[in-house]
């Protein structure tokens, strides 16, 4: 049986429901096809329910430091894991059904819940039926790597898919991967009450941001009583009893952790494989990520790439905006384009980290001249009025346009405070135009505009 659409949407990530909404309120017929939970990684396995389980983790936290606040309350603070994930499926569950009712009640849309695979560029097939459409948009996500690495497929291991079946306090949990995901599992973990190990190969955690900014990273999950392990060359793993022996070949200390629970944190690989591409010509790159220009089409016409499978992002935003981009082009007459965007993202550790545009690295070898402003959030009144002083902010910008080209806030809140300096680098505004805003006390937000009046050249 074959049935034609205006429009097939392969996936239910970030890009491909809203896109279903557009096309469908143009008057497009459109099959939305999802093979496992609507709502994909953000709703089911990634931002929603981390954020969630990071919120439990903060009120553990809090609750243990309520005496520096002059709160008292009983000792030791407990942690009631089943209740932690019953909130967690919760807000999760919530978010998921609300997009699943929002589908299945789209007028001209249709919902399949199987695995969809190209027979041909004009081709689906969906259980025993055949799609057929002359536009195609791909929106199938990554999924978490299993690594290669010695001994991974003799233990039991968790990813950041089945960590969230856990209703129990791992004993000693060791995580792989002392990137965003590992980090905020990993800080998470240690405030529910586990005992903690970080391995990460590289020689310093989230070994992309700025050196400092790493250091304080480490310092702030040290002091909470995180083991890290960098440089963890030759990792490998074998079974222990009921524990689980993880070799971490480091120039420093133990040459062996021994854990109850292993978590592999170590990166993600785009869903393309399975997806028959090479029967609609699509072209991928060596990592598997779909090629696609600067408005998400494949080489094939009339297919196109949003999310992290075409490994433009690999966030909530930036698929989303891969919708936006592609809406815009089809509907709209409107040319976005995916060079117009600006790097923008968090890691949800606490304090956070908000972070847009360059890195000092970055700067440097761009080969401008290159002005910081910084401060410690010792010295943010809001910071310290809260008790959370851990992290600082930190702004690039180019001496001679004036331009804005980086910043980083590690420190309470960092996500939200970050947006001031997104905002004015998409206006395409000068620094100055910030130092001259009068900002709100007492904010992070308001020494935004102090650091950008205290620069000097990077040294
Ligand atoms: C632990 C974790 C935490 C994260 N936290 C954040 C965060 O705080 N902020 C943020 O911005 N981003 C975060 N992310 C990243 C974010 O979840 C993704 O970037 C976001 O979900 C965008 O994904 P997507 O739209 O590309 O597709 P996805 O959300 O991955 O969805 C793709 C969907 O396609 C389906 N699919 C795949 N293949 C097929 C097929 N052949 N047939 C039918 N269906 C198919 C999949 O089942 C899936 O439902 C996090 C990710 C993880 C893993």
């Amino acid at each position: 049986m074959s049935t034609r659409f205006d429009a097939i949407i392969i996936g239910t990530g970030q890009a491909g429901p809203p896109l279903a909404g557009r096309l469908t309120a143009a008057g497009m017929s459109v099959a939305i096809i999802e093979r496992k939970l609507i709502g994909g990684t953000c709703v089911n396995t990634g931002c929603t329910p981390t954020k969630t389980l990071v919120a439990s983790a903060y009120a553990a936290h809090l609750a243990r430091r309520a005496a520096d606040y002059g709160v008292t309350l009983g000792d030791p603070v407990g942690v009631d894991m089943k209740a932690v994930k019953a909130r967690k499926d919760a807000v999760s569950g919530n978010a998921r059904r609300g997009l699943e009712n929002w589908l299945k009640g789209m007028e001209r849309c249709t919902v399949y819940e199987d695995h969809a695979t190209f027979i041909s560029p004009h081709e689906v097939r969906v259980g025993d039926e055949t799609l057929v459409s002359d536009r195609i948009f791909i929106n199938v996500g990554g999924r978490a790597n299993v690594p290669d690495m010695p001994g991974v497929n003799q233990v039991k291991h968790l990813t950041n898919t089945t960590i969230l079946d856990l209703d129990i306090l791992p004993r000693h949990l060791v995580v792989i991967g002392g990137s965003y995901v590992g980090l905020e599992f990993a800080q998470m973990y240690r405030r529910f009450g586990s005992e903690v190990t970080v391995v990460e190969m590289s020689e310093r955690l989230v070994h992309r941001e700025d050196e400092d900014v790493s250091d304080a990273i480490r310092d702030i999950l040290e002091n909470e009583g995180i083991a890290i392990r960098c440089k963890a060359e030759c990792i490998s793993f074998a079974p222990r009893g009921e524990d689980i022996a993880v070799g971490v070949d480091c120039l420093e200390g133990e040459p062996e952790i021994i854990g109850s629970h292993v978590l592999l944190a170590v990166g993600r690989h785009p869903n393309t494989d399975d997806l028959g591409l090479e029967a609609a010509g699509v072209a991928t790159d060596k990592r598997g990520y779909i090629t696609v220009d600067d408005q998400l089409r494949t080489n094939v016409p009339g297919i196109w790439a949003l999310g992290d499978c075409n490994g433009r992002g690999a966030f909530t935003h930036t698929s989303y905006n891969d919708f936006e981009i592609v809406a815009a082009n089809l509907l709209d007459n409107d040319p976005r384009k995916v060079s117009d965007r600006i790097v923008a993202y968090a890691l949800y550790i606490d304090p956070p980290l908000g972070r847009v545009g360059m890195t000092e690295a970055d700067a440097r070898k761009s080969g401008r001249r290159v002005l910081v402003g910084e401060r410690p959030m010792t010295r943010v009144s809001r910071a310290v009025e809260k008790g959370e002083t851990q992290g600082f902010m930190k702004a690039l910008v180019d001496a001679d346009s004036k331009e804005i080209l980086g910043a980083s806030i590690l420190g309470t809140g960092g996500d939200e405070a970050i947006h001031c300096i997104l905002d004015v680098m998409y206006a395409k505004a000068p620094y100055t135009t910030i130092q001259r805003a009068v900002h709100i006390h007492p904010t992070v937000s308001e020494l935004i505009p102090t650091i950008l009046g205290e620069l000097k050249p990077l040294a």
